[in-house]
């Protein structure tokens, strides 16, 4: 497997495709991570990918892990008058529910990035910093790719490619993928400063509208950015409009860094072509200011492609699973951009919201469907996304966590192969004769089964197949549905 790309997507690729097992070699033009970080918050849906590798724990928990959701405030200044504040999500659609055994992370791209890759690299993965990909060609049998470091060019060829190389992926501009959406939406400059801010970050609220100044939000290390019009600016006219965001001038101010960001939102045509796959904004470029889906739904792709890839690698399944990975992940990313622009950002830059049903982010994080070849059953009538407590194991969406015994959660039965859950000897048997493994659990009502049901549980942790009850032959039941839900041909 050959990924470009060593961005969140590209590095996550990588550890996904290592952790299963797959020889993987990734490609980065760059010799290491920005230093100026863009993404910060990863969700407990992120989170429960990362529990899954080994990964979660150390890592600082999220600020919105308690289900807070987003919060955003209009401001004179950090320290001035607070005016109107905003949420992501509505606070009464906020639930008190416990979705999850992660908490979400939080912890600033430059830093998130090593991470995953040494982990990668634990598990055995070739990461090639300072090399970049020149050109690529693909035919039936595989990807052949010339690739440059600090040498001359040479040759990498691999079974499959996954194009992982950012916003402007020159991969999907080469294999003439168009896009759909709201296209460029603005452009903006940043400052990345590190100032002792804490203590008016207490309540909560984390992202501020600074009136005639800008956009402010912290990265909770120390490290702020403000967000500025896009112009030219002085050293000394970024130290001023950093005193008059925070509304004191007498702090221990270090500019780190500047940026400038190409806001745009758009949605591939194609999420693969032939032996090739777009991962993360390569996909799909979704803006920050209203969800913060860009790299963790990036992270998910990843994820997505890892165990198909793996089945097909290792013989278990057809090629055909992989045209499920387009099938499941682009109306993701799309309902995404939809809700971008459903929702209200608190200061109405990018035109007026878009009149569509909102779903919160619980339903967003942990409740969309996948209808695709490896699902069996999730039929038209289903919406493209609710909340955990609204679903009862519907084939297509994740399997509910529930506690099975402290600090072991439903969850941790998937990830490795196809599991089986029920509690009855005919589907221990059935299991058994059709190669999947099974998990006996006592809470088979998460799942909307009866005690004599059985649900079908894929190695992303995503339903495949459920009966609710026992059917006369069980073994035969179960070995269709693998059979047709593993090569992804419904
Ligand atoms: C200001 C800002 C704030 C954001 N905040 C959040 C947030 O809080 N939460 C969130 O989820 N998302 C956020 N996002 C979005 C998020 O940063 C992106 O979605 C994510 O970083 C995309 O990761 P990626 O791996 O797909 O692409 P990239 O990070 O763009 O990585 C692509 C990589 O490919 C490499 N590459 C390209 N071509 C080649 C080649 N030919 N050979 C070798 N290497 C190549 C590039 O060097 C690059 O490192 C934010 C974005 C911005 C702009």
């Amino acid at each position: 497997m050959l990924v470009v790309g060593g961005g969140l997507a590209g590095t996550s690729a990588a550890l996904f495709l290592a952790w299963r097992g797959v020889p993987v070699t990734l490609v980065e033009k760059h010799p290491g991570s920005s230093p100026h970080p863009r993404a910060v918050g990863f969700t407990a849906r992120t989170g429960e990918l990362l529990r899954a590798v080994g990964l979660e724990d150390g890592l600082p928990p999220s600020r919105v892990a308690k289900g807070f959701g987003v919060r955003r405030v209009r401001v004179e200044s950090l320290v001035g008058k607070r005016f109107e504040e905003t949420f992501w999500t509505p606070p009464e659609e906020i639930s008190e529910i416990e979705y999850s055994p992660s908490k979400g992370v939080a912890l600033a791209q430059d830093r998130m990035e090593p991470v995953l890759r040494d982990k990668a690299r634990e598990l055995g993965a070739d990461i090639r910093m300072s090399t970049r990909m020149l050109e690529f060609t693909q035919d039936d049998d595989g990807v052949t790719a010339i690739v440059q470091g600090d040498g001359e060019p040479y040759e990498i060829r691999a079974d499959y490619l996954i194009a992982a190389d950012g916003h402007r992926s020159p991969i999907r501009e080469a294999l003439g993928i168009t896009r759909t959406g709201r296209g460029h939406m603005h452009t903006s400059r940043s400052v990345l400063f590190r100032a002792p801010l804490e203590e008016y970050l207490k309540d909560g609220i984390g992202q501020f509208v600074v009136d005639g100044v800008g956009f402010l939000t912290t990265y909770g290390d120390g490290r702020w950015v403000l967000m500025l019009e896009d112009r030219e600016y002085t050293e000394a006219e970024l130290r001023q409009l950093i005193f008059r965001a925070i509304g004191r001038d007498d702090l221990d101010v270090e500019i780190i860094t500047t940026g400038r960001w190409t806001i745009t939102a758009g949605v591939a045509d194609q999420f693969s072509k032939g032996r090739i796959f777009l991962a993360g904004d390569a996909a799909h470029t979704l803006p920050p200011s209203r969800g913060g889906f860009g790299a963790n739904v990036g992270i998910e792709d990843a994820h997505n492609l890892a165990w198909k890839l793996a089945a097909v690698l290792n013989g278990e399944s057809r090629p055909s699973l992989l045209d499920t990975y387009d099938a499941e992940r682009r109306p993701v990313a799309s309902l995404c951009h939809q809700q971008i622009f459903a929702r209200n950002d608190g200061h109405n830059r990018d035109r007026e919201p878009e009149d569509a049903t909102l779903y919160d982010n619980n339903a967003m994080h942990y409740g969309v469907l996948y209808r695709s070849g490896a699902v069996l059953g999730a039929g038209p009538e289903l919406p493209p996304a609710q909340r955990p407590e609204q679903w009862n194991g519907q084939p297509g969406t994740r399997a509910p966590h529930v506690w099975i015994e402290p600090g072991k959660s439903t969850l941790d039965l998937f990830q490795r192969g196809w599991v089986l859950v029920a509690d009855h000897p005919q589907w221990e048997e059935a299991a058994h004769r059709a190669g999947v493994r099974y998990e006996r659990i006592d809470q088979l009502d998460a799942f909307g089964l009866s005690e004599k049901g059985a649900s079908l549980v894929r190695p992303d942790g995503y339903i495949a197949w459920r009966s609710v009850d026992l059917p006369d032959d069980p073994a035969t039941a179960l070995e269709a549905a693998f059979r047709t839900a593993s090569a992804g041909t419904r």
